[in-house]
């Protein structure tokens, strides 16, 4: 088998026409790690989307960051050219981890390639106790951050709502959940990484030093470099979790509270929540919903008993959390109390559960259980995520919810929908935000499904997605869309505005070739 698998490298070799000597990969000791097994090939064609597919000429599982800088660097020296695709969990949706003309890099292990081919991590995380900081692996899932840190009693700050998804594929988003408001997005709590440029240099950067390169990099969409490793910001890891849900009918009265939550972001730990997010029900039943399950039976309040009518059928709910343990679990429920009684809920919808730090932050792969077990987990998911600004998200809410949305649906997934405060956000970072000092996240996170109702269909949810965003076009509401995916230059132009220059600018300093992501659709390699 190794003989074959040596036959189709050098077979790709020739291909690609890298005019490397075998006998150099086997010095380099990589050809185990570089692969052509179809099994390979068929994982890195494929994403958490389901919507596009492009298979790789080959699949590197690189053991160190040196591997990564090889390959990249032979791809850069190429008189032919080849581009080189990171890929994390391949939790993408529109197959941004994905190439066809050239090599993925599997930056993670969890879905079992390393194993499978007796190679573990390149990296174990090490924890700084001392400095509060973590450095891990750049393919390293948040899940196993999370686990290492909790070893020291430590945990990162800021977190996405699902933890199987690599450091270096949300650092190259964001990286948002309901702590945001607080602590700013994932991007915002990194003090260091280690990259490899599209020129095949490895670099340390942080805001000291290459400080252009850092930035680039983070919220970068991985057209400036393959991130090897990340320096991750701790704080002491909660023990528990208050965990609480309150509805509401009006839609301007649950985003006033959601706004009054995160104006508190400077207040002292006992006087905010830690977690502010939300979400809309647009039908009676939260059927699918990843979040059906905190609605238990034994709730006294049966979300189809409280009349929506009068709100388009539209029903929203606040979701909250304080983290506590040790000294303040005593004073918890004042706390809490406290906080609640400045909300305008509808009275007696109050839904509380007390869980574990780690059961709270790792809630959505207990969902992924669920559905994987009914076969509704690998199915196609036209996912749209936008951020609003807040002037205009009453607007959206009249036109997308109770309009577009309203009428003769059901959810097949979560309608996210959170505020943030700008100020968390660097400007120097490549992500793009709304130039408003607030503005929501609102995502439609739906799966569809072929059960015979036209709504879930995915060209039903396709075109819907397709109004919502013209809908926001013609109304003038200034979107920009979180995980964005679009098909033409001018298209990203639009989409980073004033920050275009400057993203232009790193790309020609740091990938030149353009041979890095380019499953992004941003720009064409250049050979
Ligand atoms: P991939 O899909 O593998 O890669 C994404 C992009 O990053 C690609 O362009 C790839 O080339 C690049 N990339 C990957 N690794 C690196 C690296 N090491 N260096 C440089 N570039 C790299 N996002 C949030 O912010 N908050 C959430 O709460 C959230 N929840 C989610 C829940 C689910 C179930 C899913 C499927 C996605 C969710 N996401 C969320 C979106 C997620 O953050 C992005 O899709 C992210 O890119 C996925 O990480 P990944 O490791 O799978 O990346």
């Amino acid at each position: 088998a190794k003989l074959l698998l040596m036959l189709a490298i050098c077979r790709w070799i020739v291909t690609v026409g890298l005019m490397l000597d075998p006998t150099e990969l086997l010095l380099l000791g990589v050809e185990e790690r570089l692969s052509v097994d179809p099994l390979d090939l068929e994982s890195a064609s494929l994403d958490f989307g389901g919507l596009h597919r492009a298979e790789p000429w080959a699949v590197l599982h690189p053991a160190s960051a040196q591997d990564v800088a090889w390959l990249v660097k032979a791809a850069y020296d190429s008189s032919h050219g080849f581009t080189v695709s990171a890929r994390g969990h391949g939790h993408s949706i529109n197959g941004q981890a994905m190439t066809t003309n050239g090599v993925v890099i599997q930056m993670s292990s969890g879905s079992g390639e390393r194993r499978r081919l007796g190679i573990g991590r390149p990296v174990a995380p090490r924890v700084y106790e001392k400095f509060m900081y973590v450095d891990v692996w750049g393919g390293e899932l948040w899940i196993d951050v999370l686990r290492s840190t909790l070893e020291y009693g430590l945990a990162p700050k800021s977190w996405t709502d699902y933890l199987y998804l690599s450091v270096g594929g949300t650092l190259s988003n964001a990286g948002i959940s309901g702590q945001a408001f607080n602590h700013g997005p994932q991007i915002s709590n990194v003090y260091e990484l280690d990259v490899v440029t599209g020129k095949g240099e490895l670099l340390t950067c942080s805001e000291e030093d290459n400080s252009d390169l850092f930035h680039a990099v983070l919220g970068g969409l991985g057209q400036f470099g393959i991130i090897t490793r990340a320096r991750i910001a701790l704080e002491p890891a909660p023990q528990m979790v208050r965990w609480i849900r309150v509805l509401y009918s009006n839609f301007s009265t649950f985003t006033h509270d959601q706004e009054y939550l995160i104006s508190l972001h400077g207040q002292s730990d006992s006087q905010k929540f830690d977690y502010v997010e939300g979400f809309a029900i647009v039908d009676e039943g939260l059927i699918n919903n990843w979040r059906s399950s905190f609605f238990s039976p034994r709730n006294p309040v049966k979300i189809s008993s409280i009349d929506a009518k009068g709100n388009g059928g539209v029903l929203y709910c606040l979701e909250v959390t304080r983290n506590y343990g040790g000294l303040d679990a005593d004073t918890i429920d004042e706390e809490v109390d406290a906080l609640l009684t400045k909300l305008n809920f509808i009275p007696n919808t109050v839904f509380t559960t007390d869980l574990p730090y780690v059961d709270f932050l790792d809630r959505v792969h207990k969902a992924e259980l669920t559905l994987r077990s009914k076969g509704l987990w690998d199915v196609p998911h036209p996912w749209l995520n936008l951020f609003v600004p807040k002037s205009r998200i009453a607007d959206f809410d009249r036109g997308v919810f109770k309009g577009i949305l309203g009428s003769k649906n059901r959810t097949s997934g979560p309608i996210l929908i959170y505020p943030m405060n700008k100020n968390k956000w660097d400007e120097k970072t490549s992500a793009v935000t709304p130039e408003e000092d607030v503005f929501y996240l609102v995502a439609l996170l739906r799966s569809a499904l072929d059960n015979g109702d036209e709504t879930q269909t995915l060209d039903y949810l396709s075109d819907q997605n397709r109004r919502i965003l013209r809908f926001c076009d013609d109304a003038g509401i200034n979107v920009k869309q979180y995980l964005p995916y679009y098909t033409t230059q001018q298209q990203w132009r639009d989409h980073f505005g004033h920050k275009w220059a400057q993203f232009y600018q790193r790309k020609l300093e740091f990938d030149p070739r353009h041979i890095l992501a380019t499953g992004q659709r941003i720009f064409k390699p250049s050979f």
